[in-house]
């Protein structure tokens, strides 16, 4: 649903994203992670048409952003920093507007069935000036999905909104994701990419890494399994040899293994520890946080230039 190929924006002098390529398939949530300045923006409006890039081609459902902007403008739903909506018209007349403008038939069960799923019902009438940030992010989101794109780019979707509004959102992106569309999320929230997406890119001008939340941990830092034991001796971790095993280390009464596959070399490791004569409490596996994955490889990147 989205490919792109070599996309780069420059700026002046900076280059804002260089040499990006990266497919989105249907049915699929795909998050954009990367620091402040890192090009998600730039990238997201280079997808929907609203900048060109310096170089580099991109398709969304087949149409080519140089080739067919008006085509790619109709299957594309974009939330951005800055959505444009009338401050003096209500949120019912906004949406109306974006609704005739994109020619959506029936435009009026469908506003409604989106005010009211967002909680903006009530408040309809009133001008958008006198809304809340909260509130106009969710119109926003609204105004986004009015002709119902395949297609959605969302900057921050969730940014600004409480803790259930936010999740109201996080489960509506996911059920927008089983109707079969393609949906780029760019986010700070970590959690949020983890519980939400079916990928994760990172990007920080170019592309950093790529692949599912467990292949970037697993990448990064293998499994870590963490063995208690009832008499912790420093020489096990200089006694024990076990293959599969990338790393470990005797702390505070317990055993931390770094290990390629635990299904593999747990029961290996447990039956050699119980032969050196450890007492085991308890075994289990502690995996990295999709935060610890982030700092570790932004490092890398930094220290790559
Ligand atoms: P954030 O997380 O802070 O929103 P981002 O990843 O979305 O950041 P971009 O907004 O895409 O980052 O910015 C990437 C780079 O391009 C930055 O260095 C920014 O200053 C620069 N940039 C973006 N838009 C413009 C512009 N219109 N003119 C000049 N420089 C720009």
């Amino acid at each position: 649903m989205i490919r792109a190929e070599g996309l780069t924006r420059k700026f002046g002098d900076v280059v804002a994203v260089e040499g990006l390529s990266f497919e989105v398939r249907k049915g699929e949530i795909v998050a954009l992670l990367g620091p402040n300045g890192a090009g998600k923006t730039t990238t997201v409006r280079m997808l929907s048409c609203l900048i060109a890039p310096t170089a580099g081609r991109a398709w969304v459902d087949g149409h080519g952003i140089h080739e067919d902007p008006e085509e790619v403008r109709a299957v594309v739903g974009a939330l951005t920093e800055t959505p444009g909506l009338y401050k003096r018209l209500s949120a019912w007349h906004n949406l109306r507007f974006f609704a005739e403008l994109y020619g959506v038939p029936d435009a009026g069960a469908r506003i409604e069935r989106y005010l009211r799923f967002f909680g903006l019902w009530e408040r309809r009438d009133e001008p958008v000036a006198t809304y809340s940030k909260g509130m106009r992010q969710k119109l926003a989101l609204a105004r986004a999905l009015i002709h119902e794109p395949k297609v959605l780019l969302l900057d921050e979707p969730t940014a600004g909104l409480d803790p259930e509004s936010a999740r109201a959102v996080r489960d509506f992106i996911a059920e927008l994701r089983s109707e079969g569309r393609a949906i780029l999320l760019c986010t700070h929230n970590l959690p949020e990419a983890e519980r939400v997406c079916d990928r994760i890119m990172l990007l920080k001008t170019r592309l950093i890494a790529e692949g599912t939340p467990e292949e970037l941990k697993r990448r990064l830092f293998g499994t870590r399994v963490v063995v208690e034991l009832a008499n912790p001796a420093p020489e096990l971790a200089r006694d024990l040899d076990v293959p599969g095993v990338k790393a470990l280390q005797v702390s505070q009464g317990r055993l931390y293994v770094e290990v390629e596959d635990p299904r593999r070399t747990n029961p290996i490791l447990v039956r050699k520890l119980v032969e050196l004569g450890a007492e085991i409490i308890s075994v289990r596996e502690e995996e990295a946080t999709l935060e610890d994955v982030y700092h570790e490889l932004m490092e890398e990147a930094d220290a790559a230039g």
